[in-house]
Protein backbone atom coordinates (compact mmCIF):
# COMPACT_ATOMS: atom_id res chain seq x y z
CA UNK A 1 0.00 0.00 0.00
CA UNK A 2 1.12 3.52 -0.83
CA UNK A 3 1.74 6.33 1.84
CA UNK A 4 0.37 8.25 -1.06
CA UNK A 5 -3.14 6.50 -2.04
CA UNK A 6 -3.57 5.93 1.78
CA UNK A 7 -3.74 9.68 2.55
CA UNK A 8 -5.87 10.33 -0.61
CA UNK A 9 -7.99 8.27 0.36
CA UNK A 10 -7.96 9.55 4.39
CA UNK A 11 -8.58 12.91 3.11
CA UNK A 12 -11.11 12.55 0.78
CA UNK A 13 -12.89 10.04 2.74
CA UNK A 14 -12.61 13.17 6.07
CA UNK A 15 -14.12 15.46 3.35
CA UNK A 16 -17.33 13.62 2.88
CA UNK A 17 -18.09 13.07 6.65
CA UNK A 18 -17.88 16.55 7.11
CA UNK A 19 -20.06 17.31 4.64
CA UNK A 20 -22.57 14.44 5.08
CA UNK A 21 -22.60 15.82 9.22
CA UNK A 22 -22.84 19.28 8.02
CA UNK A 23 -25.53 18.35 5.95
CA UNK A 24 -27.25 16.01 8.80
CA UNK A 25 -27.24 19.08 11.10
CA UNK A 26 -28.54 21.83 8.93
CA UNK A 27 -31.66 19.28 8.79
CA UNK A 28 -31.63 19.10 12.14
CA UNK A 29 -29.81 15.25 12.66
CA UNK A 30 -26.81 14.17 14.72
CA UNK A 31 -24.15 13.36 11.69
CA UNK A 32 -23.89 9.78 13.24
CA UNK A 33 -27.42 8.97 12.06
CA UNK A 34 -26.01 8.58 8.58
CA UNK A 35 -23.78 5.73 7.30
CA UNK A 36 -21.49 6.16 4.53
CA UNK A 37 -21.24 3.26 2.37
CA UNK A 38 -17.80 2.94 0.18
CA UNK A 39 -18.84 1.69 -3.15
CA UNK A 40 -15.67 0.31 -4.01
CA UNK A 41 -16.74 -1.10 -7.79
CA UNK A 42 -14.07 -1.66 -10.22
CA UNK A 43 -11.18 -0.54 -7.25
CA UNK A 44 -8.45 -3.27 -6.43
CA UNK A 45 -8.67 -5.40 -2.82
CA UNK A 46 -5.74 -3.02 -1.69
CA UNK A 47 -8.00 0.29 -1.04
CA UNK A 48 -10.42 -1.59 0.55
CA UNK A 49 -7.73 -2.84 2.97
CA UNK A 50 -6.27 0.56 3.26
CA UNK A 51 -10.15 1.90 4.06
CA UNK A 52 -10.52 -0.71 6.79
CA UNK A 53 -7.36 0.98 8.09
CA UNK A 54 -8.88 4.28 8.17
CA UNK A 55 -12.07 2.47 9.92
CA UNK A 56 -14.48 1.96 6.72
CA UNK A 57 -16.32 -1.20 7.87
CA UNK A 58 -19.26 -0.71 5.06
CA UNK A 59 -18.29 -1.57 1.72
CA UNK A 60 -20.88 -1.02 -1.67
CA UNK A 61 -20.26 -3.85 -4.73
CA UNK A 62 -22.76 -3.46 -7.21
CA UNK A 63 -21.63 -6.81 -9.35
CA UNK A 64 -21.91 -10.56 -8.21
CA UNK A 65 -18.45 -11.64 -9.52
CA UNK A 66 -16.21 -9.11 -8.33
CA UNK A 67 -18.10 -8.81 -5.30
CA UNK A 68 -17.29 -12.54 -5.08
CA UNK A 69 -13.63 -12.45 -5.07
CA UNK A 70 -13.15 -9.10 -2.52
CA UNK A 71 -15.33 -11.35 -0.09
CA UNK A 72 -12.79 -14.12 -0.05
CA UNK A 73 -9.39 -11.87 -0.82
CA UNK A 74 -11.20 -9.79 2.80
CA UNK A 75 -12.47 -12.84 4.83
CA UNK A 76 -9.81 -12.63 7.59
CA UNK A 77 -11.91 -9.23 7.95
CA UNK A 78 -14.87 -8.26 9.81
CA UNK A 79 -16.74 -6.00 6.65
CA UNK A 80 -20.54 -5.45 6.01
CA UNK A 81 -20.84 -5.98 2.27
CA UNK A 82 -23.79 -3.97 0.85
CA UNK A 83 -24.75 -4.99 -2.47
CA UNK A 84 -25.92 -2.13 -4.20
CA UNK A 85 -26.18 -2.77 -7.69
CA UNK A 86 -29.53 -4.70 -9.94
CA UNK A 87 -29.69 -8.21 -8.30
CA UNK A 88 -30.38 -10.12 -11.09
CA UNK A 89 -33.01 -12.76 -10.07
CA UNK A 90 -30.61 -16.27 -11.01
CA UNK A 91 -27.46 -14.63 -8.64
CA UNK A 92 -29.97 -13.21 -5.93
CA UNK A 93 -29.03 -16.56 -3.81
CA UNK A 94 -25.39 -16.22 -4.26
CA UNK A 95 -25.13 -12.75 -3.47
CA UNK A 96 -27.45 -13.88 0.22
CA UNK A 97 -24.92 -15.97 0.88
CA UNK A 98 -22.44 -12.49 1.61
CA UNK A 99 -24.27 -9.84 1.37
CA UNK A 100 -25.47 -8.28 4.95
CA UNK A 101 -27.61 -5.72 3.25
CA UNK A 102 -29.17 -5.99 -0.18
CA UNK A 103 -30.01 -2.47 -1.45
CA UNK A 104 -31.88 -2.95 -4.64
CA UNK A 105 -34.60 -5.62 -4.27
CA UNK A 106 -37.53 -4.50 -6.65
CA UNK A 107 -39.57 -7.90 -7.36
CA UNK A 108 -41.01 -10.88 -5.50
CA UNK A 109 -38.92 -13.05 -7.72
CA UNK A 110 -35.85 -11.58 -6.37
CA UNK A 111 -37.56 -11.39 -2.62
CA UNK A 112 -38.14 -15.31 -2.96
CA UNK A 113 -34.59 -16.26 -4.33
CA UNK A 114 -32.86 -13.89 -1.55
CA UNK A 115 -35.04 -15.66 0.61
CA UNK A 116 -33.69 -19.26 -0.21
CA UNK A 117 -29.80 -17.95 -0.73
CA UNK A 118 -30.24 -16.47 3.02
CA UNK A 119 -31.86 -19.91 4.35
CA UNK A 120 -29.07 -22.52 2.33
CA UNK A 121 -26.54 -19.65 4.09
CA UNK A 122 -28.66 -19.69 7.39
CA UNK A 123 -27.66 -15.87 7.74
CA UNK A 124 -30.14 -12.77 8.09
CA UNK A 125 -30.15 -9.62 5.52
CA UNK A 126 -31.29 -6.47 5.25
CA UNK A 127 -33.13 -5.41 2.46
CA UNK A 128 -34.06 -1.88 0.74
CA UNK A 129 -37.09 -1.54 -1.59
CA UNK A 130 -35.45 -0.01 -4.54
CA UNK A 131 -38.15 2.56 -5.62
CA UNK A 132 -38.22 4.04 -8.67
CA UNK A 133 -37.61 7.56 -9.04
CA UNK A 134 -38.21 7.99 -12.88
CA UNK A 135 -41.58 9.29 -13.96
CA UNK A 136 -43.10 6.26 -15.37
CA UNK A 137 -43.20 7.33 -18.97
CA UNK A 138 -39.28 7.69 -19.07
CA UNK A 139 -38.20 4.62 -17.39
CA UNK A 140 -33.90 5.08 -17.48
CA UNK A 141 -33.54 1.35 -16.74
CA UNK A 142 -32.07 2.38 -13.23
CA UNK A 143 -34.32 -0.23 -11.92
CA UNK A 144 -36.48 0.12 -9.02
CA UNK A 145 -39.84 -0.66 -8.28
CA UNK A 146 -42.91 1.42 -9.30
CA UNK A 147 -44.40 3.03 -5.62
CA UNK A 148 -47.33 1.10 -6.10
CA UNK A 149 -45.51 -2.03 -5.56
CA UNK A 150 -43.67 -1.12 -2.66
CA UNK A 151 -46.38 -2.59 -0.18
CA UNK A 152 -46.34 -6.09 -1.57
CA UNK A 153 -43.03 -6.63 -1.51
CA UNK A 154 -42.43 -5.19 1.83
CA UNK A 155 -45.07 -7.97 3.00
CA UNK A 156 -43.49 -10.21 1.37
CA UNK A 157 -40.05 -9.68 2.85
CA UNK A 158 -41.65 -9.44 6.52
CA UNK A 159 -42.78 -12.70 5.68
CA UNK A 160 -39.54 -14.26 5.21
CA UNK A 161 -37.70 -15.55 8.47
CA UNK A 162 -34.13 -14.47 7.20
CA UNK A 163 -34.77 -11.24 5.53
CA UNK A 164 -35.09 -7.76 7.23
CA UNK A 165 -36.97 -5.21 6.10
CA UNK A 166 -34.56 -1.80 6.33
CA UNK A 167 -36.39 1.11 4.17
CA UNK A 168 -36.53 2.25 0.61
CA UNK A 169 -33.05 2.53 -1.46
CA UNK A 170 -33.42 5.19 -4.78
CA UNK A 171 -31.19 6.40 -7.60
CA UNK A 172 -32.12 10.00 -8.90
CA UNK A 173 -32.46 10.10 -12.55
CA UNK A 174 -29.50 11.71 -14.72
CA UNK A 175 -29.56 15.13 -15.15
CA UNK A 176 -32.80 15.47 -13.31
CA UNK A 177 -34.11 17.53 -10.33
CA UNK A 178 -32.43 14.87 -7.22
CA UNK A 179 -34.04 17.14 -4.61
CA UNK A 180 -37.18 16.14 -6.32
CA UNK A 181 -36.54 12.91 -6.39
CA UNK A 182 -35.32 12.28 -3.02
CA UNK A 183 -38.60 13.88 -2.14
CA UNK A 184 -40.75 11.47 -3.64
CA UNK A 185 -38.42 8.58 -2.29
CA UNK A 186 -39.16 10.18 1.52
CA UNK A 187 -43.04 10.10 0.49
CA UNK A 188 -42.49 6.50 -0.09
CA UNK A 189 -40.79 5.81 2.57
CA UNK A 190 -43.37 7.66 4.91
CA UNK A 191 -46.00 5.55 3.30
CA UNK A 192 -43.65 2.56 4.31
CA UNK A 193 -43.20 3.13 8.00
CA UNK A 194 -46.62 3.60 8.38
CA UNK A 195 -47.10 -0.05 6.91
CA UNK A 196 -44.03 -1.30 8.70
CA UNK A 197 -42.61 1.00 11.17
CA UNK A 198 -39.30 -0.88 11.27
CA UNK A 199 -38.60 -0.16 7.85
CA UNK A 200 -37.00 3.42 8.75
CA UNK A 201 -33.59 3.32 6.76
CA UNK A 202 -33.25 5.35 3.19
CA UNK A 203 -30.47 4.43 1.20
CA UNK A 204 -30.02 7.60 -1.11
CA UNK A 205 -27.25 9.63 -2.73
CA UNK A 206 -24.28 8.96 -4.44
CA UNK A 207 -21.18 11.02 -4.65
CA UNK A 208 -23.00 13.73 -6.69
CA UNK A 209 -25.54 14.76 -4.66
CA UNK A 210 -25.38 13.40 -1.41
CA UNK A 211 -25.55 16.10 0.56
CA UNK A 212 -28.77 16.88 -1.73
CA UNK A 213 -30.21 13.29 -0.28
CA UNK A 214 -29.10 13.45 3.38
CA UNK A 215 -30.63 17.01 3.80
CA UNK A 216 -33.60 15.07 2.60
CA UNK A 217 -33.23 11.98 5.00
CA UNK A 218 -31.20 9.69 3.88
CA UNK A 219 -29.91 7.62 6.33
CA UNK A 220 -27.51 5.97 4.40
CA UNK A 221 -25.56 7.37 1.39
CA UNK A 222 -23.59 5.15 -1.30
CA UNK A 223 -20.28 7.36 -2.13
CA UNK A 224 -17.89 6.00 -4.39
CA UNK A 225 -15.86 8.34 -6.42
CA UNK A 226 -15.92 11.27 -4.05
CA UNK A 227 -13.66 8.44 -1.42
CA UNK A 228 -11.91 6.41 -4.54
CA UNK A 229 -11.44 8.66 -7.50
CA UNK A 230 -12.36 8.60 -10.65
CA UNK A 231 -13.26 4.49 -11.41
CA UNK A 232 -11.99 2.81 -14.47
CA UNK A 233 -14.50 2.68 -16.92
CA UNK A 234 -16.57 -0.77 -16.74
CA UNK A 235 -15.63 -3.10 -18.86
C1 LIG B 1 -21.63 3.02 -8.29
C2 LIG B 1 -22.81 3.25 -7.43
C3 LIG B 1 -22.78 4.21 -6.42
C4 LIG B 1 -21.60 5.14 -6.17
O1 LIG B 1 -21.43 5.99 -7.25
P1 LIG B 1 -20.45 7.27 -7.16
O2 LIG B 1 -21.04 8.24 -8.11
O3 LIG B 1 -19.10 6.81 -7.56
O4 LIG B 1 -20.49 7.75 -5.76
C5 LIG B 1 -23.91 4.35 -5.64
N1 LIG B 1 -25.00 3.58 -5.82
C6 LIG B 1 -25.07 2.64 -6.78
C7 LIG B 1 -26.31 1.85 -6.93
C8 LIG B 1 -23.97 2.44 -7.61
O5 LIG B 1 -24.04 1.51 -8.57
Amino acid sequence: MSDERREALRSALTAVRGRVDAAASASGRAGSTVTIIVVTKTFPVSDLRTLYGLGVRDFGENRHQEAKEKVAALADLELRWHFVGQVQSNKAARIAEYAAVVHAVDSLRVVQRLNSGAHRADRAVDCFIQVSLDPPQTRSGRGGAPPAAVPEIADAIVDCGLLRLAGVMGVAPAGGDAAAAYQRLLQSSRELVARHPVAAAVSAGMSGDYETAVKAGATHVRVGSAVLGPRPSLG
